[in-house]
């Protein structure tokens, strides 16, 4: 293999034409389908106050703790590259004093963009990778969340992935979570020898990250931790109810996790994650979108006392999913006709014909090459044309030439000057 001098960088990845047309069919659904929920497009700086993410997505979060992509500018400020979009959109949101009175309530806002993770990188897991996030803003009602979960799943049905499950919990307010604490540091206090390092250190700071470890040991004593849904205050416990009785309305299936967390301090209340068991994923279920609710997060970073709600969902492990659970997903590019020239007459024929029809919004391209006819047309075929024109000297002069169809090798012949007048009456 020949070696070149410069490489991207380890878990960054290209998306080259061929796969980029995947990607920019599911931004098109999202586009689509997000306005019909209120949610409109925002975009914030993909880099940040360090202080943005490490004091509101939280210290003892795997993010803040190991994965942060943080420098010191040339003006000595320290800057972090985005690892999530929730931070900077309400960082954002309150900046913009978009709580106002003229804005609207719940304020919806929906983002697609490269968030940035220093981690081992993996299939489906990247150091730069993507999500599509959305955020309800002054919102905190079941309503609202139950909303955002259909929306999602919404999504999901339009993608043609059917085989997922939503699994829900409720993290409680701050009643509720100072009560679980001390249930939790009780529970585990007895068995902090056995904990991993990380666990050691999160148990006083935030045992709720013990019940998030990946470590096998400490998976297997949490397994046996007190529940949180035992702990929830009579607010959190009727707000729990609620969107629970409003899913069943929607008819949207679910099952309960209680010791479901997720990875990010801010989240309190309702939070959910819809899951696929899909091949690509080896069998076991991974999360392919992952929210919730974040009552105290607007106030944390200087706003008002507001609730608020969203999810994020990885567009790397979405595709993986995509691709084996619809197939057909994948858009046909495809030019409109192709030309291919004879000689010089005909390909300074196509040239001008090119422009004229392109004018008028036709995918049309031709040889650049001077290559022999029959590769032309491989070319042709290649570029997934659906009809194709030869040019020469001949169909210059008589001003007639073949409108062939690819797929079937129909031929029709067809006054130029007609053709370039109404292309699509011969194009179907
Ligand atoms: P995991 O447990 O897999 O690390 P997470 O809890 O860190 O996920 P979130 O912070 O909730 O994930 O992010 C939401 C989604 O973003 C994930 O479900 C996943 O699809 C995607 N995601 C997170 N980190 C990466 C990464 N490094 N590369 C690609 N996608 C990622
Ligand atoms: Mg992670």
């Amino acid at each position: 293999m020949e070696k070149y001098d410069y490489q991207r960088p380890k878990g960054t990845a290209d998306i080259l034409p061929g796969d980029i047309e995947v990607w920019q069919k599911l931004e098109g659904v999202v586009r689509d389908l997000f306005p019909k929920y209120g949610y409109r497009g925002i975009r914030t700086p993909m880099f940040e106050d360090y202080n943005v993410f490490a004091r509101n997505v939280g210290d003892t979060s795997d993010i803040v703790e190991k994965q942060m992509y943080d420098f010191d500018d040339k003006g000595g400020r320290r800057i972090a590259l985005r690892p999530e979009g929730t931070a900077g959109t309400v960082r954002a949101y309150v900046q913009n004093k978009l709580f106002g009175p003229e804005f609207p309530k719940p304020y919806k806002v929906y983002y697609m963009g490269p968030m940035f993770r220093y981690e081992r990188p993996q299939s489906g897991r990247q150091r730069q990778f993507n999500q599509i996030g959305c955020e309800a803003l002054n919102s905190e009602s079941p309503q609202i969340d139950v909303e955002v979960i259909a929306m999602a799943l919404q999504f999901f049905k339009e993608l043609g992935v059917n085989n997922l499950k939503l699994v829900i919990n409720s993290l409680g307010d701050n009643e509720t979570r100072t009560a679980y604490r001390t249930a939790l540091i009780d529970y585990l206090k007895p068995f902090y020898d056995q904990l991993s390092e990380d666990s050691k250190t999160r148990l006083y700071k935030n045992p709720l990250r013990v019940l998030d470890s990946k470590d096998e040991n400490d998976q297997k004593i949490v397994a046996n931790a007190p529940s949180i849904l035992d702990s929830l205050s009579d607010y959190s416990r009727n707000y729990f109810e609620q969107v629970k009785r409003l899913l069943d309305e929607l008819g949207i299936k679910y099952e309960i996790d209680s010791d479901m967390v997720r990875g990010l301090d801010y989240y309190t209340q309702t939070i959910f994650e819809i899951m696929s068991d899909a091949e690509v994923f080896g069998g076991s279920y991974v999360t392919v979108c992952g929210g919730g609710r974040y009552d105290g997060l607007i106030s944390q970073l200087g706003g008002p006392e507001e609730g608020g709600i969203g999810f994020g969902m990885g567009v790397e492990r979405l595709l993986l999913l995509l691709r084996d659970e619809n197939p057909n997903f994948v858009p046909k590019s495809g030019t409109d006709v192709f030309f291919a020239s004879a000689d010089t007459d005909g390909d300074d024929l196509a040239f001008k014909l090119l422009d004229k029809l392109r004018q008028q919004n036709i995918a049309a391209d031709k040889d650049y090459q001077g290559i022999k006819i029959g590769s032309q047309i491989k070319e042709a075929v290649r570029n997934d044309a659906k009809y194709y024109i030869v040019l020469g000297k001949r169909e210059a002069e008589s001003g007639v030439c073949e409108l062939v169809k690819v797929e079937t090798k129909e031929t029709q012949s067809v006054n130029i000057d007609d053709f370039i007048k109404a292309p699509m009456k011969f194009l179907k």
